[in-house]
């Protein structure tokens, strides 16, 4: 009788034994299949989007740009650079909103590094409200925001995927139609809900960031900063806006994510304006990152806004 207790146990040792080599086994495979995954680094937020989306569970991806920061005045330390030269892709979204992409990028040692310039092919419009200190010479680099050029760079990131690994073309290619379909949904949303209106003004008390969708949705668009939101605005600048609010008799005024809303604050309280948030989805919060905030999301809230700004029917 004892002698059985003592093989039993001896059994359920070696059962034990087996599970731990075997899980052991299991997390060294799994370790290989992250390590065979596409290494992709982005810089802003909805490139980063768009790569997670496309390269889906074969493809990992990274934000350059940490969460919370504001992405114009972004200057990448040696370990980004570092970042970049350890990926398989990089993707930017073009030298007017990353200037200090073409340096790393000519200084790049990986020689399969595959680079993306995501605004290739898109269509840039210029600002109504230039600002000639712009590396951009007044053109628009939140090219994201117009939807079919958004398009174009989803393109532009699963022809890089499918040069890195061609077997899987048709799931890249299926999973950049499958983000474009909703981009077209998104679109024709903005365009049905922007197209009865009260007002067609949209007023931000910030940088120049809108301009893609006023252009598209035949709204006029006036912002209290150039392109990018590093320069302070001029007192005449503010006084022009603060009179076209008032003539207008516009009642909502928008300020920025992840900037300071002080000229907001300054042009509503001047006007009697209700504040409402815009968000131009550059970067996101570290909360909107943690919890796995989606592009579509930001937007989709930002048509809500926009809805009541322009008092929409
Ligand atoms: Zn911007």
């Amino acid at each position: 009788m004892k002698g059985k207790i003592i093989l039993a146990i001896l059994g359920l040792v070696v059962i034990a034994m087996g599970i731990i080599v075997l899980s052991q086994l299991k997390g060294a495979k799994q370790k290989n299949i992250d390590a065979e995954k596409i290494k992709i680094t982005t810089t802003l937020f909805p490139l980063y989007d768009m790569a997670k989306n496309i390269g889906a569970d074969k493809a990992d991806v990274s934000l350059l740009m940490p969460p919370g920061t504001e992405p114009h005045t972004f200057e990448p330390k040696p370990s980004d650079i570092i970042k970049i030269n350890e990926a398989d892709i990089f993707v930017y979204t073009g030298r007017f909103m990353e200037p200090w992409a073409e340096d790393i990028i000519k200084g790049v040692i990986n020689k399969n590094l595959i680079v993306v310039d995501a605004s290739r092919g898109t269509r840039m419009i210029r600002a109504v409200f230039p600002d000639k200190d712009e590396p951009s010479g007044g053109l628009d680099p939140h090219i994201w925001l117009d939807f079919d050029n958004a398009k174009i760079m989803t393109k532009n990131i699963a022809e890089a995927l499918e040069a890195k690994d061609p077997a899987d073309k048709a799931f890249f290619r299926q999973k950049a139609a499958d983000y474009n379909k909703q981009l077209t949904e998104l679109d024709a949303s903005f365009r049905t809900a922007l197209s009865a209106c009260n007002r067609k003004e949209i007023v931000c008390g910030g940088h120049y960031a809108f301009g893609y969708v006023a252009h598209r949705y035949g709204l006029r668009y006036l912002a209290a900063q150039g392109v990018s939101p590093d320069a302070e605005p001029t007192a005449k600048d503010l006084v022009r806006l603060v009179e076209q609010i008032k003539k207008n008799n516009i009642h909502y005024v928008f300020y920025e994510e992840l900037t300071s809303p002080k000229i907001a604050e300054t042009i509503a309280r001047e006007t009697h304006a209700k504040l409402l948030l815009l968000n131009a989805a550059h970067n996101v919060t570290k909360d909107q990152f943690k919890r796995g905030v989606s592009f579509f999301e930001i937007l989709h809230t930002d048509l809500e806004q926009l809805k009541i700004g322009l008092e929409c029917r």
